[in-house]
């Protein structure tokens, strides 16, 4: 950088802003903004980077630039986005901004076709490219592929997974029903699994790797999905602008007179669980989707009878969450179901298949097994008090649902079967790097798996272009990354991991989230990644002990989390009477639910004593297997950008856009191109590229010697570039100079 050279200094708003150098200091620079009118300010060295002498022109492929930075990054893929190109390339990587709108032609059947069989860079950087890669990896390599798609919430995760997976069908299916239902149980899943948040009208509440599986002959077989962490918490609560699952109000909406007599279904406002949030949303078409969510189940092969299966269980839900209690005016201390509630648990009773009365003392008396005095097994029955009635209701609304949740990913499996696979390509939509106000438990899950997916990312990307540069022998010094490995640690360590303090507490006779912290604490004293946070250390000394928590510092930041509910949303168990009272419904459906539940006879032999089923524990081992499969793979990433919070198009909030650069990791991969070789093109993709424009001679060369000569007869600065044993390694935008200078000359 140089006086009176552009370059980009920070802006609160827009993330960066042109200026130029006039003063340098020790460590930091006095930038005059180029916008007329506006007063000098000092900026650190190190927020200030150099610009393109032209700001106005965008490239494809990011590493065409001649300066690699956080800022030329953000302008290109500003320019891109006002243009209405939404997809830019850094590398193999695609960055994916939601326009919020659709843009014509962008996804219609002929794009499709024009993506078929294309190499990466040919065409505009599109989904279709990334899925195109990933399906000649497949065939060329026989090797499977993933495509992780990242960004956080309203980033367009979900619509670019499924562009991909209609990409793939309609390329390379068989064209019979397996395609369309590969598509098809995306309705499906988004009815049980998403709903409106202030985030995202149709945010998805859980994470999901879809693999499609391909046979030797590289054609579509079947499918495959796993799904995570379902948000367990907002069937029972939402916050006032936010709403629940979408079946429930779809199905108040839709359903037809008989169905609705029949699961005495009414309007949402008539439910607890609905009405805390709005009922309705102009932007949602809840009957319209309902109709399309039964069209969709139909596709897929569901009969009616499973239809009805479904929606009496989420009519069940609905009504259990009508029953209150009061206290019983005695001398037990415990409750009783409101008179008003009565018809309500019949309802509830009738549509779960439980008898009504065993349903009322279930919800309001808990059976333990006393083990005092060595009489071990003695069963005694404990009231409860409203607020923990309170608690066992939604807790069994929270079992019921979420073992629907599994049954439905369940049977869409069964949808798409298939006897043998060759190889598959996995597409992994799950939620990023979360950091709000307050962040609990579910940050906490999600934010670990953001940890361990960026590992991956670095060893994927880093490591691999180390890897390649030595394989080429390009004697490039090594690239150094900040390994998160301490971090996935203090999380996943045996015993002294986060997630096995938080199972311990669990298992103690009276945990609490307070005493979990300060394990925490204790185990980790002067632990890098962990500090406790400072409001709550005030708040210790003023004797305010529930918000107790910790700080983490993960790679994209540090985030305080609230231990608050942390050991009761890391237990899957029902107290006793209720999981007795569910596995032995008269209902075959919902006894079935609960058999194929993780809950097996032998906990629940346990859960005499204790019930507890860790949801970390679970997670970590259900992500550890993902990591291991996407391990065996091969790999492309799609980071996907939120362009602005009002969720409209045309708006480019470029502070906002930075930061999730930032967090996805991209500019560490910036930072290593910029000191490495960004691009690259083999000798025979180069010789076949020029040689048009070459004299004959020189095309009787080989590709490796005619790059040479070629190069040699231009005057290429030798910095520019190098040559490996394969390919010649551009500098950043050198290989564009390149490029120009070859079609511009005569
Ligand atoms: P995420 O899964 O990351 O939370 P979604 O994929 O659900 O986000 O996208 C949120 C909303 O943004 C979608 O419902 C849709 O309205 C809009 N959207 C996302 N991607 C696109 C796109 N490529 N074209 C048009 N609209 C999009
Ligand atoms: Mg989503």
């Amino acid at each position: 950088m140089e006086d009176g050279k552009p370059v980009w200094a920070p802006h609160p708003g827009d993330g960066f802003q042109l200026g130029t150098i006039v003063d340098i200091g020790a460590d930091s620079l006095t930038i005059e903004p180029l916008k007329q009118g506006q007063k000098s300010f000092t900026a650190q060295i190190n927020q200030v980077f150099p610009a393109e002498d032209d700001v106005n022109k965008h490239v494809e492929d990011n590493c065409s630039l001649m300066y690699l930075n956080e800022a030329t990054l953000l302008n290109n893929v500003r320019v891109r986005y006002s243009k209405d190109r939404i997809y830019t390339f850094v590398a193999n990587i695609l960055i994916a901004v939601n326009p919020y709108y659709d843009i014509p032609k962008l996804y219609a059947p002929e794009t499709i076709k024009q993506y078929h069989g294309r190499s990466l860079g040919t065409l505009p950087p599109h989904v279709y490219a990334i899925a195109d890669k990933a399906y000649r990896d497949m065939r060329v390599l026989k090797m499977s592929q993933s495509i992780i798609v990242s960004g956080e919430s309203g980033a367009g995760k979900t619509e670019n997974t499924k562009f991909v997976l209609r990409y793939l069908t309609t390329s390379y299916g068989t064209g019979q029903d397996i395609d369309e239902r590969i598509v098809e149980a995306n309705p499906l899943l988004e009815a049980f699994g998403n709903a409106k948040t202030v985030r995202n009208n149709n945010s998805s509440r859980f994470g999901k790797f879809v693999e499609i599986h391909f046979n030797e002959k590289n054609t579509v077989v079947g499918g495959f999905v796993s799904h995570y962490l379902l948000e367990k918490s907002r069937i029972c609560q939402q916050s006032q602008e936010e709403r629940n699952y979408h079946i429930f109000y779809r199905l108040c909406a839709g359903a037809s007179e008989d169905i609705r007599t029949k699961f005495h279904l009414e309007s949402p406002d008539t439910f607890r669980h609905l009405k805390a949030g709005p009922l309705k949303d102009p932007l949602l078409d809840d009957q319209g989707d309902f109709n399309r969510m039964c069209g969709a189940m139909k596709k897929i092969g569901l009969d009616d009878m499973e239809k009805l299966d479904l929606f009496r269980v989420v009519a069940g839900v609905l009504h259990l969450g009508n029953i209150d209690f009061e206290e019983a005016g005695s001398t037990s201390g415990g409750c009783t179901i409101k008179n008003q509630s009565s018809q309500t648990v019949e309802y509830c009773a009738e549509l779960l298949g439980l008898g009504e009365q065993d349903l009322s003392v279930s919800l309001t008396s808990r059976v333990m097994l006393t083990t005092a005095g060595g009489a071990k097994g003695t069963v005694i029955k404990v009231p409860l008090k409203v607020e923990q009635a309170n608690n066992a209701r939604d807790a069994l609304a929270k079992a019921v649902y979420s073992r629907l949740f599994d049954h439905v990913v369940t049977r869409v499996n069964q949808c798409f079967p298939f006897h043998s696979s060759a190889n598959f390509i996995g597409v992994l939509d799950i939620a990023g790097f979360e950091y709000f106000e307050h962040n609990s438990f579910e940050q906490f899950c999600i934010n670990y798996c953001n940890e361990k997916l960026q590992q991956f990312f670095n060893e994927r990307i880093l490591k691999e272009e180390q890897e390649l540069y030595q394989k080429e022998g390009l004697g490039v010094n090594e690239v150094r990354y900040v390994d998160n490995q301490d971090c996935i640690d203090l999380v996943e360590a045996k015993l002294v991991g986060i997630l096995d303090i938080l199972d311990e507490e669990n298992r103690l006779p009276q945990p609490s989230d307070q005493h979990f912290a300060e394990t925490v604490h204790n185990k980790h004293k002067n632990h890098f990644r962990l500090t406790v946070p400072r409001k709550s250390k005030l708040q210790v000394h003023r004797n305010v002990r529930d918000d107790e928590g910790f700080i983490i510092r993960h790679f994209a930041g540090a985030v305080c989390y609230e231990t608050t509910k942390f050991v009761e949303k890391n237990n899957d168990a029902l107290h006793m009477s209720l999981e007795c009272l569910v596995s032995e419904s008269k209902d075959r459906f919902i006894r079935e639910l609960f058999e194929n539940s993780n809950n097996t006879k032998d906990s629940k032999q346990k859960a005499g004593k204790l019930s507890f089923i860790s949801v970390g524990n679970k997670f970590k081992t259900q992500l550890n297997i993902l990591l291991e499969k996407l391990r065996s793979t091969g790999s492309s990433f799609i980071r996907c950008i939120k362009p602005n919070l009002k969720m409209v198009s045309h708006q480019f909030e470029g502070a906002q856009i930075l930061s999730q650069l930032q967090c996805s990791g991209m500019v560490s991969v910036l930072d290593l191109m910029q000191g490495g070789f960004p691009s690259r093109a083999p000798f025979h993709e180069l010789y076949n590229m020029y040689k048009q424009y070459m004299p004959a001679k020189l095309t009787r060369l080989d590709p490796r010697l005619f790059c040479k000569a070629l190069f040699k007869a231009l005057g290429l600065n030798e910095n520019d570039y190098k040559f490996g044993l394969t390919r010649v390694f551009f500098r950043p935008g050198k290989f564009k100079e390149f490029d120009q200078i070859m079609k511009s000359d005569p």
